[in-house]
């Protein structure tokens, strides 16, 4: 059935609530594990239709955000969230506290238990209001950030168009395109810092309330964080300083003076290429190849494709009214994952058909998973583990979306992606500095980031920019405000993307069906599990990217254009 004929029926938060309860209710009275396993398809058949309505209305108004129906539905679940999700809670509870539960355990998966306790250790009740609270300023610093208007030569511009003239060829402008969008946050300056202040301090109370140190460990809960700790990604951190950023600064720089660059500025990161990075061939050949590139990995990918464009699971122009970001999602009664996005002639629009799409392949491959509900694809690490490695699985079929270019595509596509580790970790980094000290005023944060720069990104200056020199370059990095401590997920990913570019380089075949073999287990196995299945070291362990760090150095000086 196409995505715009599948049937919305509102189900209210009292609807899933009271199945919740029952459920938690029989599963209190429960006599034997049957009974239990029994009371858990009741809750599964509520939180079904519960996902499944919440996420069709919120799909259907991102494509038109003018339509009061949609309107009105998103913001119904919008509020009733919190209900929702206490009465999963209380669910999650009954099994937990069940004197069944070693049988549970085994009926059903120890990562299940585990992954029901993170998630009565990230909430509890006497903190609602300041969620509330919470999710009001990330309101408020979104929509700050959305309707800042940058005027760049005469027009007024929003900060994703002015962002173009970052990547532009020409050097000055890029310095002028840097200078406007340092200025513009200088005059916002007071509201970007009250907001963010306000934020680490109601993160900070909640996490005290429930009993923690810190916001930190809080964070890690609220990430849903199954098998890495904050003494495992300290370590990840060393290891990217000491194998990482030596390799980034030496390609960096180098690939500087290929662009006629000898004082590396900010505002000479966002380029690759010298005479432009390229760009694909339009809508209809991105299709069109796309579906030539999923047949030829397999049958089971070819399938899904085709299911996808039948359905027309994608939304990729840009028009009024529409949201302006991407995304994809799914819904589960259907068993239908979609894709939003706004092509805008860059090579950005690839990634919509390789790294969505690869988040759509792994959820069509799990849907009849039998956690699929409970427990998705797994953490945020496991799911962008799924959508980078694809990006780089689509590498041998580049000539289709680039024709000539897709040699300058592959340099642009790993260097990138290899030189965003260091930032992501930095990203990081900042974020636990700043929560074990709330109490550091703007002028301290600020100062922090600059002493993390020196740090991780050693090879760029930001110097002579109005504002960004303070060391603000954070305040529109939006993770910071809206997702604390989401950034690392996408640097782990992206060292096992790397370790699948390597494999697919030797043997395509088998490091393929090692990718597929890890997307079909969706969240049954925690990620560390699924790497080490796949043949990859854990990156957690001292020295563990040296390795990877050479071997991606020498490919990129291989493929260097
Ligand atoms: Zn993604």
């Amino acid at each position: 059935m196409k995505v715009s004929e599948l049937e919305y029926r509102r189900v209210t938060a009292e609807e899933f609530s009271d199945a919740a309860n029952a459920a938690a209710g029989r599963v209190k009275a429960a006599g034997s594990a049957a009974d239990v396993l029994a009371a858990r398809e009741g809750y599964l058949a509520a939180l079904c239709d519960y996902t499944t309505a919440s996420a069709l209305s919120y799909m259907r108004y991102s494509i038109n955000t003018a339509d009061p129906f949609y309107l009105t539905e998103k913001n119904y679940y919008d509020e009733a969230g919190p209900i929702a999700q206490n009465a999963s809670l209380s669910y999650a509870g009954a099994l937990l506290d069940s004197p069944l539960r070693c049988e549970l355990e085994k009926a059903l998966s120890p990562v299940l238990f585990k992954s029901l306790e993170v998630q009565r250790k990230s909430m509890a009740p006497e903190i609602v209001p300041d969620m509330v609270e919470e999710n009001k300023l990330v309101s408020e610093y979104s929509q700050l950030m959305a309707g800042m208007e940058f005027e760049f030569r005469g027009e007024k511009l929003p900060r994703p168009l002015l962002m173009k003239y970052a990547k532009s060829d020409d050097r000055d402008t890029r310095r002028e395109c840097y200078a406007v969008l340092g200025g513009t946050l200088g005059a916002h300056a007071a509201e970007l810092d009250r907001i963010y202040d306000s934020l680490v301090h109601v993160r900070d109370r909640m996490a005290k309330k429930m009993g923690y140190r810190n916001f930190v460990e809080l964070g890690y809960y609220r990430m849903g964080r199954l098998c890495y700790d904050q003494a495992m990604v300290a370590q990840f951190r060393r290891n990217v300083k000491a194998d990482v950023v030596p390799v980034v600064a030496r390609l960096r720089t180098e690939n500087a003076r290929r662009l006629g660059v000898t004082d590396f500025h900010l505002y000479d990161n966002d380029v690759v290429i010298p005479g432009g990075d390229p760009a694909p061939c339009g809508k209809a050949g991105i299709f069109a190849a796309a579906r030539e590139m999923y047949h030829a990995m397999g049958p089971e990918t070819g399938a899904f494709i085709d299911m996808m464009l039948r359905n027309d699971a994608f939304d990729v122009d840009s028009r009024k009214n529409k949201w302006g970001g991407g995304y994809c999602t799914e819904f589960p009664k259907y068993r239908q994952p979609f894709i939003l996005a706004n092509f805008n002639g860059t090579a950005g629009d690839v990634d919509v058909v390789t790294h969505e799409a690869g988040h759509a392949l792994n959820s069509y491959l799990i849907s009849g998973n039998r956690f699929a509900l409970e427990l998705n694809c797994g953490g945020m690490e496991t799911a962008e583990t799924h959508s980078m490695s694809m990006e780089f699985f689509a590498w041998p079929y580049m000539a289709r979306f680039f024709g000539e270019n897709a040699d300058k595509y592959r340099y642009m596509h790993a260097l990138d992606a290899f030189s965003f580790i260091p930032y992501g970790t930095m990203v990081d980094d900042f974020q636990h500095r700043v929560y074990e000290n709330p109490d550091l005023t703007p002028a301290g944060r600020d100062a922090l980031w600059l002493e993390l720069e020196a740090q991780y990104r050693p090879y760029l200056t930001m110097e002579g920019m109005p504002y960004l020199d303070r060391g603000t370059r954070w305040q529109y990095q939006m993770h910071i405000y809206e997702t604390p401590f989401y950034y690392i997920d996408y640097c782990l990913a992206q060292t096992a993307a790397f370790r699948f570019l390597l494999a697919s380089r030797a043997n395509y075949g088998d490091a393929f069906a090692r990718y597929m073999a890890l997307s079909r287990q969706g969240g049954e196995q925690v990620w560390t599990d699924l790497l080490r299945e796949a043949g990859f070291p854990s990156p957690f362990a001292p020295g563990a990217l040296k390795g990877l760090a050479a071997e991606v150095e020498k490919m990129l000086r291989d493929i260097a254009v």
